[in-house]
């Protein structure tokens, strides 16, 4: 049986805990390899290692520094193709999908090789008679990364590659459902350059994350996974003086207005709401149904869904792989009956899907239900799996209110060709990310990810500048020179002379 570790200060380390957690590939459902739960004597001696490496790694100039970045990249795209098979036989999303969201971890690298201009400080010559003052931001210390199974490879480079550039040591705990990409990135950083110490990987569950969470030494954590467990760490992290940005859940809205483009419209919502089986923080779950264009909508999209591919990630003509473990895959279903017996009308229904070959995957057809109402629990909860829920609304005021009202905030799209309904939607809803016309609006690297309301506690969002705010701290100095110094003391509030 494959045993997959944690890599401590440059190598792979096992750690002292003998307690270990199954991984399956969602497309056979075989287990395939047990991973190691470290315990706080593991994380507090990987943060020992980290601390020690930052006395090093936070002096070294920004552009060094960058130039390890530069060499990661080059080393990604090397091992794109590896990278990305880890990321199908632990996960199940299609190889295509995969490789998508590996790129969109590479381009946080790529933000990361800019780090010598990001960190450029403000200078204000003569803020008084003789005195100059300048901005500088600094790092924290060891930085702490806790992240879910949807993303192994995206949701890490979401953090690391800004935590580093920015002169900060990591530890990352992946999620124990899917591991070995974070320990292949972590192998890549090495042979990049990185010093031994800087990037460490933990792999484990709660155990680990509390003596994260416990640890004096870890300055910042940065967590992303489901809205409980992201409360959890927000509140935590704080009570033990940490900074924190912590990402949750969402229900994310995909409005249809009457004027759209309605094969655009429905093209947006297949991709959105049933590509990686619907496990992605962005997917769209909910379409919002304008008017009298809902009966067309729900036509339109059944006879798509009941045509989706569902089979394995690796097999070219999938479109749509398997959910990530039989738990899930259970908890899906359980919605979908959940649905039936609230009242909502299952228009397609994908929980019988048998694959020949694949009897024992974790796999669902897609599913689209009709008539779903605001209060229940279908509509109101994040289900994480390929179903769709459609939302008939009489007006756009009315479509807003729904979204508003929401207590998810993630991302939410319009579909219209009115350009004063796209401009009002985008000035008035209650939601992080929005897209027109778009159907999942995830920011680039050089903008910065993340939702309102209970789907971010934290202040900054992830990446881009933000991530750089996060990840440093701001210093201001002050100073004259000797000649310019007064030669009486002075007991008022000093101001500009
Ligand atoms: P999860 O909350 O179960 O796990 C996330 C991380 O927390 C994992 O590393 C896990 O080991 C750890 N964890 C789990 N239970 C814990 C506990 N009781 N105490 C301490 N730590 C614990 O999430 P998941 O199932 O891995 O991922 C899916 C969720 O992540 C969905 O809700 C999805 O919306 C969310 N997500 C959000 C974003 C975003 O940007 N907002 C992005 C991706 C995923």
């Amino acid at each position: 049986m494959n045993i997959i570790k944690h890599f401590i200060n440059g190598k792979i380390s096992e750690g002292s805990s003998k307690r270990t957690s199954q991984v399956f590939n969602p497309a056979t459902g075989e287990k395939q390899s047990e991973v190691k739960l470290a315990n706080k004597s593991d994380l507090d001696k990987t943060v020992s290692v980290a601390k020690k490496a930052f006395e090093t790694w936070s002096l070294k100039p920004p552009l060094q520094r960058a130039r390890v970045m530069f060499k990661f990249k080059e080393l990604i795209e090397k091992n794109s193709d590896e990278l990305t098979k880890l990321i199908v036989l632990e996960h199940g999303k299609v190889y295509e999908d995969a490789k998508g969201s590996l790129t969109r971890g590479l381009e946080v690298v790529e933000f990361a090789c800019g780090i010598p201009q990001v960190l450029k400080g403000e200078f204000t010559e003569n803020v008084g008679t003789d005195v100059d003052s300048w901005s500088i931001r600094q790092p924290l210390g060891v930085c702490a990364g806790i992240t879910p199974f949807n993303f192994p490879a995206m949701v890490p480079m979401w953090m690391f590659p800004i935590a580093i550039a920015c002169g900060n040591t990591f530890v990352l705990k992946p999620s124990e459902k899917d591991p070995s990409c974070a320990l292949k990135l972590a192998q890549l950083l090495k042979e990049a350059g990185l010093p031994d110490g800087v990037f460490n990987v933990i792999n484990g569950d709660k155990e680990a994350v509390d003596a994260i969470l416990l640890n004096k030494d870890i300055k910042a954590v940065s967590f992303v996974g489901s809205t409980p467990i992201a409360k959890y760490i927000y509140e935590n992290a704080a009570k033990n003086e940490k900074r924190v940005q912590a990402l949750g859940g969402a229900k994310n809205h995909l409005v249809v207005m009457p004027d759209c483009d309605l094969d655009g419209a429905v093209n947006g919502l297949m991709g959105a709401a049933y590509g990686s089986a619907g496990e992605r923080c962005m997917a769209q779950s909910v379409a919002v149904a304008v008017g009298n264009i809902a009966d067309d909508l729900v036509s339109r999209l059944s006879k798509k869904v009941e045509a989706l591919k569902v089979g394995p990630g690796m097999d070219k003509n999938s479109e749509m792989g398997p959910l990530v473990t039989k738990e899930h895959l259970e908890k899906v279903k359980g919605y979908v009956d959940l649905g039936i017996k609230e009242g909502a009308k299952l228009v397609i229904d994908g929980r019988n899907l048998k694959l020949q070959g694949y009897e024992k995957g974790f796999y669902i057809g897609g599913c689209l239900f009709d008539h779903v109402e605001k209060d229940m629990r279908i509509y109101k909860e994040e289900i994480f799996g390929p179903v769709l829920s459609v939302v008939r609304v009489k007006n756009f005021e009315e479509a807003t209110r729904l979204i508003n009202e929401h207590e998810y905030g993630n991302g939410v799209s319009i579909y219209t060709r009115d350009g004063d309904t796209g401009r009002a939607f985008a000035s008035k809803i209650q939601v992080g990310m929005v897209g027109i016309n778009i159907p999942i609006p995830v920011p680039m690297a050089f903008h910065s990810f993340g939702g309102w309301k209970r789907s971010l506690f934290g202040d900054q969002h992830m990446h881009g500048m933000e991530g750089v705010r996060f990840y440093t701290k701001l210093k201001t100095i002050t100073s004259r020179w000797p000649s310019g110094i007064r030669s009486n003391p002075e007991f008022i509030m000093p101001t500009m002379k």
